[in-house]
C-alpha cells in the first residue's frame, strides 16, 4: 500500500470510529536488524552466543509475534514504502564462521526463519574449516538464507595505508569488495548486493564507492532500519557478547526509529585530539516526532548519562561529559514513545585513533 492509501485509510478508519484522537503512528515502519557473530560456547564470548541462548532468541520472536524477513524484503519495503508486517526483524551473521552451520543454521530452519550471512571469500579459502566453505553456504541459501558480502579480507577499510595515494587506495577497496562480490556471485549465482563494513568501519569515501558499486551497507551501531537510514549506513543491534541477554534485548526489539534527518559528526573517525565530539541531531517534524517524548530524551555515553540541549523543536546537541575511548565506541539516544509502546533509538558512531592514527581491532 503506498503512503497516500495509507493516510486515507486512517483517515476513513478514524471517521468510522468517530474518534478525535491523533492518528496512530506510523513509526512501525521499521526493521530491527539483529548481528550476531560466532555461536558458540567455546569462542571469544565479546562476539559469540552459546547455542542455547540462541535458541531462546529465536522462541522468544516465535512467542511474542516478531515477523522475521529476509533482508531484500526490508529493503524494498522501506525503500519502495511498502509494507512492512509489524514487529519485523531481520537476523544477520557476521564473517560466517563454521560454528553457525553447525550450531544456529537447524535452529532458524526448525522456526522458519530467513537470514543474512555476511562472509569474506579470501579467508574462506584460507582458513577452510574455520568459515563456512561455498558448500554450506549453497546449502543454507537453497533453505533461505541470503549470502552477502563482507570484504574479502576482514581489513580495515578506512585506513589509508603509509605511503598510498587515494587512487590505489580506491584501487584496493575494488581489489576488497568488487571481487569478493565476484566470488560470491560466481559460486552462488548472481546476488543482492550487501555489504556489511569489517569492525563497522566507513567514511564518506568509502560510502561513495559502496553506493557507485550498487550496494547497500550494514554497520554496528545500533537503531531500527527505517525510511530514515542513510542506505550505506544501516544501523543494526549487536546480539552477542553482553548483548545477548534478553532483558535488553526486548528493549531493542521494541525500539523505533527516530526520525533523524541530520547528524553530526557525519564521519566516525574523529581526531585523536577531539577526545569530546559535540553530537548535534536534527529531527524531522511530523508524526513520528509527535510521538516522541522529547522530554525525557537522553543519551548514554560510555558509563554517563547526558541530558540533550535542544537548540529548536527537532534540534538537539550532547555535550559529552569525558573523553571518548580509543577506537570505536557509540553514543546511543533513546526517547520513550508517548503511547507508550517503546523506546525511539538512535545512535552516533565514533572511533577515536591513537596519537598515531590507528586504534585496536
Ligand atoms: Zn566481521
Amino acid at each position: 500500500m503506498n503512503m497516500l492509501n495509507k493516510m486515507a485509510l486512517s483517515a476513513v478508519s478514524g471517521v468510522l470510529l468517530g474518534c478525535s484522537q491523533p492518528a496512530q503512528a506510523q513509526s512501525d515502519d521499521s526493521v530491527v536488524v539483529l548481528q550476531y557473530h560466532h555461536v558458540s560456547s567455546s569462542t571469544p564470548a565479546v562476539t559469540s552466543i552459546d547455542p542455547e541462548t540462541f535458541r531462546e532468541h529465536l522462541q522468544y520472536l516465535k512467542d511474542n509475534n516478531f515477523n522475521v524477513i529476509d533482508i531484500t524484503t526490508a529493503r524494498d519495503a522501506i525503500e519502495k514504502n511498502g509494507e512492512l508486517p509489524e514487529k519485523a526483524v531481520v537476523i544477520t551473521f557476521d564473517d560466517g564462521y563454521q560454528n553457525v552451520y553447525e550450531n544456529a543454521v537447524d535452529a532458524l530452519e526448525e522456526f522458519e526463519m530467513p537470514y543474512t550471512v555476511f562472509v569474506n571469500p579470501e579467508l574462506m579459502r584460507k582458513h577452510s574449516g574455520h568459515y563456512m566453505g561455498w558448500e554450506e553456504l549453497k546449502d543454507i541459501q537453497q533453505n533461505g538464507a541470503t549470502i552477502a558480502n563482507h570484504g574479502q579480507t576482514h581489513a580495515h577499510l578506512i585506513r589509508q595505508q603509509p605511503g598510498e595515494s587515494d587512487e590505489e587506495w580506491r584501487q584496493r577497496m575494488h581489489d576488497d569488495i568488487v571481487t569478493a562480490q565476484k566470488a560470491i556471485d560466481e559460486n552462488l549465482g548472481q546476488q543482492q548486493k550487501y555489504f556489511a563494513y569489517p569492525y563497522g568501519e566507513y567514511n564518506n569515501e568509502l560510502r561513495a564507492l559502496l553506493k557507485e558499486w550498487g550496494f547497500h551497507a550494514f554497520a554496528q551501531h545500533s537503531g531500527p532500519w527505517s525510511r530514515w537510514s542513510e542506505d550505506t549506513v544501516i544501523t543494526r543491534f549487536p546480539a552477542s557478547g553482553i548483548y545477548a541477554n534478553l532483558k535488553t534485548l526486548k528493549t531493542k526489539l521494541n525500539s523505533k526509529a527516530m526520525p533523524v534527518v541530520d547528524y553530526q559528526p557525519e564521519e566516525p573517525l574523529v581526531a585523536h585530539s577531539n577526545a569530546q565530539p559535540t553530537i548535534s541531531v536534527t529531527l524531522q517534524e511530523g508524526e513520528t516526532l509527535n510521538d516522541m517524548r522529547t522530554d525525557a530524551l537522553r543519551c548514554f555515553a560510555g558509563g554517563s548519562v547526558l541530558e540533550p540541549k535542544w537548540e529548536s523543536e527537532t534540534r538537539f546537541s550532547i555535550m559529552l561529559k569525558n573523553d571518548i575511548n580509543i577506537g570505536r565506541s557509540r553514543v546511543n539516544c533513546t526517547a520513550p514513545s508517548a503511547s507508550g509502546t517503546g523506546y525511539y533509538w538512535y545512535s552516533v558512531a565514533l572511533i577515536r585513533p591513537n596519537e598515531s592514527g590507528s586504534w585496536p581491532d
